[in-house]
């Protein structure tokens, strides 16, 4: 349960919280002060580098789509500071209070939603917009000391549906309003607020534009930054009454699909000869007829249940062709500019109901087919009919990667709203800007030019479907605390520290990281070679581009390892005392999950002994493998390292050992690295009808006691799974003689009792743990938000670039606070006496979210952030009526929950664990946050 719906942050609030957090935590709406971008066209004497449209001008040609990321004055924020420019404005109609289905945002591959229009009131969506265009000027002379009124971003309102509807009082109001701010109450009311705001500042040098002497010192002449009129900070009034009342000079028309031609063209017509509106009408990827859009999306791959239904009802290519001509003079003749949208999203059948409802829309790269080949045929017609191309804005699966050779076309500005939808968010915005600023481009599209992107489009492997799970998942809940998780390493069967080698080696510290992966593999060199890789399926990295290239990096440590000499630096062998003291263990049979139990035996402490008919070391394994024709050292080299490790080998046997031989020898548990017909029967294995030997899957353990490996379970050996079977096994050996005490209770195979590696940390007797690195969390969100090809190259070149690709997800995760477009969740950060892991706890702000659900949907875990994380709650009534932890400031009454429940479960009445975090967190956010606390008109000081 959450506030019924989502509130706006009343101006002052939101002032409070935009002036406090970047005072004190150098981010602004958790964008971080290294990501805030500001156009380096926007420099006066760079005035050719200015981006037009109709008669705006801006310094980027870009920004955020109609959509999630432009209804609230927060969200619009994070787009500008993000280099957004063109920003265009979430659409408003007639009909102003939706009831809208939830969640309706899914962008975990291509994309779909159900939401269309503001989920505002009409008036809550002008305010919004006020409050966004007074603070994006305040903002633009504060970091950046651009104190001139003329901004640099221009803000394009949308409005629908239908004539009436547009003609009707709301949505009348609403174009008069963005005409002009100055006829409005509400807007003279957050001037004043503002005014009375920026008055009560003690000061404001903590903003880099914020410091009158800063300013003062430099030489207005030489300074393009320097205002041209009296210093607003010497009088703020002035600075905030002039700043410009037409917000809007320009309406994009979004049309309903089924809307017919006449009625659009009765729309365009109104607004471009009444009400004197710059005009860009929004197509629909329909015109290009069903049977040509299913082609294109099947060509591809996608498997979508196309909408009859919108192709009968919506605008024909023919008339569309000849209303877009007819309109171009109309608008030629009152003297506005007239351009086209494209496109509109595609409405198409739900059929695997991530989303409620039986219709959804598509967006993202599946769209980009659809809107740049209706952007082509549509340029090239209009070209050869009228002898005129119009402006065409362009919004359809755009990201950092395409958006120069979309606009290299001509086509712009370019908008972007499902990719923000994904992790890193309003970031990869600044991305985009990164690819095109300091570019020149074409103001009219180029037919050819268009012809040729939509080609070339249908060949790219960016825009087919893509199979298996769309985002790195991990199966279990979502924790309350210390969430961040490594997909990867949950993907692992042994639980490898995938990030940790990573960046030991792109660091240039090959023999740790060798180090490191020994710790949880007894193959590295096999694996390296040969591992079918499940944990680049699950990497996070593929949200952005490709996935970490986790195998390769694997084998460049051991090639490099070996290359420094430390190739064969044995394995920690145990010393003796604690695990080492406990019986020795046989496995019988060299086979590959043999060794592996050996293996993570030995390092736990406890001795093992390999029984083996063969009388080489890796006969036994290469026969296993022989269908992968493995050409190196990569075995010889592994199975060197585990007899240095301490396993021991009795090779030759003409006849195994039975239980009487084992039990006389003094051996405690016998493991069988396969199912070996022979040693099935001399060990009395119980059978299941079909032959298999009956086994418990987790601890690999008959039930007579034998513990049974991997080996033959499938031709050829998964050899991960296999290897894994010996770790499991290990762990089973660990966990029954800790309970039986024989071994010193710190050791670990890495296994929890719950079956899962808990990290594969091995911690036995006097054994050090063998450690990944611990990087500072600040430097490794910078990698967040970047999108970055596969290393190429130099081993050396592959591995540090892999580095920067590789986002650490164990020390950073944050996607949920990165895909929201609302910034609804929070990172709170944590300090190292608080007694957390993560160095950023998660916390939710009830009231700004619109239950969108984009955040479980990226959330690795099962499980809903905006549902589960710790809540700030508006009111009481919100309070009271959600289970879900969390605190609300009610006239000065703190009410808090979360962790009392459990507070005296563990005996003693002493508090538990959970609640005392909880206190934590909550002192945290009273120390650190509270201009959030502030913000729902509370405070703990009061
Ligand atoms: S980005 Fe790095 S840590 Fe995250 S899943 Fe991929 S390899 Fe693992
Ligand atoms: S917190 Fe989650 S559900 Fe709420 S608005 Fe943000 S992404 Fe959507
Ligand atoms: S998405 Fe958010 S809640 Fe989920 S693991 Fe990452 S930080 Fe935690």
């Amino acid at each position: 349960m959450v506030a019924e719906s989502m509130v706006p942050i009343p101006f002052p609030a939101l002032l409070e919280i935009v002036f406090s957090e970047y005072r004190q935590h150098q981010s602004i709406f958790g964008i971080p002060e290294h990501a805030f971008c500001q156009p380096v066209s926007a420099r006066p004497e760079e005035t050719s580098h200015t981006y037009g449209l109709f008669s705006e001008l801006v310094s980027a040609p870009l920004g955020p789509a109609i959509g999630p990321h432009t209804h609230l004055t927060q969200s619009i924020v994070c787009a500008y500071l993000c280099g957004g420019r063109v920003i265009e404005l979430k659409t408003v109609q007639k009909l102003d209070q939706l009831e809208l289905q939830k969640p309706c945002v899914d962008a975990a591959d291509i994309g779909y939603n159900t939401e269309w229009s503001t989920e505002l009131t009409s008036a809550q969506a002008t305010a919004e917009y006020f409050k966004a265009w007074l603070l994006l000027h305040l903002l633009r002379g504060l970091l950046w000391n651009e104190w001139g009124q003329e901004p640099d971003f221009l803000f394009l309102m949308s409005v629908g549906y239908d004539l009436e509807g547009i003609q009707g009082a709301t949505v009348d109001a609403f174009l008069e309003d963005m005409r002009d701010a100055g006829r409005s109450a509400v807007f003279a009311e957050l001037v004043d607020e503002l005014v009375t705001f920026l008055e009560a500042q003690p000061e404001l040098g903590f903003f880099p534009g914020g410091s009158l002497n800063n300013s003062l010192s430099d030489s207005p002449e030489n300074s393009p930054a320097a205002p041209s009129g009296p210093d607003p900070r010497l009088d703020w009034r002035e600075f905030v009454q002039g700043i410009r009342h037409d917000i809007c000079r320009s309406v994009a028309l979004s049309t309903m699909h089924g809307c017919p031609p006449d009625e659009i063209e009765a729309i365009c017509t109104y607004l471009l000869t009444e009400k004197r509106f710059d005009t860009l009408v929004k197509l629909n990827p329909t015109l290009l007829g069903q049977q040509d859009v299913d082609q294109i999306l099947s060509d591809a791959g996608y498997s979508i249940d196309l909408d009859s239904h919108s192709f009968e009802v919506d605008l024909r290519y023919s008339d569309a062709v000849q209303l877009l001509g007819r309109l171009q003079s109309t608008a030629a003749a009152v003297g506005r500019g007239f351009g086209l949208k494209l496109s509109n999203t595609l409405p198409v059948h739900n059929t695997d109901y991530r989303l409620p409802g039986e219709t959804m829309y598509l967006s993202g790269r599946a769209l980009y087919l659809l809107t740049t080949e209706l952007a082509a045929r549509l340029c090239q017609d209009l070209h050869t009919s009228y002898g005129v191309v119009p402006l065409v804005s362009y919004s359809g699966g755009a990201h950092a990667a395409n958006i120069v050779e979309l606009l290299e076309t001509g086509i712009g500005p370019v908008t972007i709203s499902t990719d923000l939808l994904k992790p890193g968010g309003y970031l990869r915005l600044a991305e985009a800007l990164r690819a095109v600023e300091d570019r020149h481009f074409p103001d009219r599209p180029d037919p050819e030019a268009l012809r040729s992107l939509a080609d070339s489009a249908k060949q790219q492997p960016a825009y087919r479907a893509r199979g298996g799970e769309p985002t790195a998942r991990v199966h279990r809940p979502l924790p309350l605390f210390d969430c961040f998780v490594a997909p990867c390493r949950e993907a692992c069967p042994i639980g490898q520290d995938v990030p940790g080698y990573i960046r030991l080696l792109g660091e240039g510290r090959p023999a740790e990281a060798l180090s490191l992966i020994l710790a949880t593999n007894a193959f590295p060199g096999l694996t390296g070679a040969i591992c079918d890789q499940r944990c680049a399926r699950a990497c996070t990295r593929i949200e952005y581009d490709r996935a970490v290239q986790i195998r390769a990096e694997k084998e460049l440590v051991v090639r490099a390892a070996r290359h420094t000499g430390l190739g064969m630096i044995p394995s920690r062998r145990p010393a003796m005392g604690s695990a080492e003291n406990g019986a020795p263990v046989a496995v019988l049979t060299a086979g590959l999950a043999g060794v592996s139990a050996a293996y993570y035996l030995v390092r736990a402490g406890i001795p093992a002994v390999i029984f083996e008919s063969s009388s080489r070391i890796g006969e036994r394994i290469e026969g296993q493998l022989a269908k992968y024709r493995l050409t190196g050292n990569e075995l010889t080299e592994d199975l060197t390292r585990v007899a240095a490790s301490g396993v021991k080998f009795r090779l030759a046997r003409e006849r195994y050992p039975d239980a009487a031989d084992l039990v006389e020898e003094g051996f405690a548990e016998v493991v069988l690295s396969g199912p070996d017909p022979e040693l099935l029967r001399s060990f009395d294995l119980r059978l299941h009808p079909d032959g298999t030997p009956k086994v418990e899957s987790e601890t690999r353990r008959t039930p007579n006691g034998i513990y049974l490996g991997g080996d033959g379970e499938s031709d050829p050996p998964r050899i991960i799974e296999v290897i894994a079977s010996g770790k499991r096994i290990a762990a089973a050996i660990l966990a029954a003689r800790r309970a039986g005490s024989t071994v010193a209770p710190e050791a670990d195979a890495g296994h929890s009792s719950g079956g899962r590696f808990t990290g594969g940390r091995f911690t036995g007797g006097r054994h050090t743990a063998q450690q990944g690195p611990k990087p500072d969390p600040l430097q490794v969100l910078q990698k967040h938000g970047r999108f970055a090809a596969p290393g190429r190259g130099s081993d050396g070149d592959v591995a540090r670039a892999e580095f920067q690709r590789c986002l650490e997800c164990n020390v950073i995760c944050l996607k949920c606070v990165q895909v929201c477009p609302n910034r609804a969740n929070i990172a709170i950060r944590m300090q190292a006496s608080d007694g957390f892991t993560d160095a950023f706890q998660i916390v939710h702000m009830d009231s700004w979210c619109n239950d969108c659900g984009n955040c479980a949907v990226f959330c690795p875990y099962d499980g809903k952030p905006y549902r589960e994380k710790f809540t700030l709650f508006a009111d009481r009534t919100a309070f009271e009526a959600s289970n879900t932890p969390g605190i609300c400031i009610d006239h000065g009454q703190v009410l808090l929950r979360g962790g009392e429940a459990q507070a005296n479960t563990d005996g003693g009445g002493v508090t538990n664990r959970e609640a005392k975090r909880v206190a934590t967190l909550v002192e945290r956010i009273q120390n650190d946050y509270s201009y959030l606390l502030r913000a729902f008109g509370g405070g703990m000081d009061e």
